[in-house]
């Protein structure tokens, strides 16, 4: 399963390619956020900004799209 190497968090991850049209300062938003079950699939997606088929494509490729810890901000998501 996917793992924030930062924080451990492995539980929600957020993509940093898809952004908010309207961006706000604070707390920092993400276009796409993926929760993940104990096994590692996606059970949830959540679009704020995106497309669908963004969200489609970031279903599919989670690795290529999901590249953002929201927990603690880190990119340093270990797959
Ligand atoms: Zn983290």
């Amino acid at each position: 399963m996917p793992r924030c190497q930062a924080c451990g968090n492995s539980s929600v991850l957020a993509s940093s390619i898809v952004s908010r049209e309207t961006p706000t300062a604070n707390p920092p938003t993400y276009g796409l956020l993926a929760n993940f079950d104990s096994d590692g699939n996606i059970t949830t997606l959540e679009c704020q900004g995106s497309s669908l088929d963004e969200a489609q494509e970031a279903y599919e490729n989670p690795p290529d799209y999901l590249d953002t810890c929201p927990v603690c901000g880190s990119e340093n998501i270990l797959w």
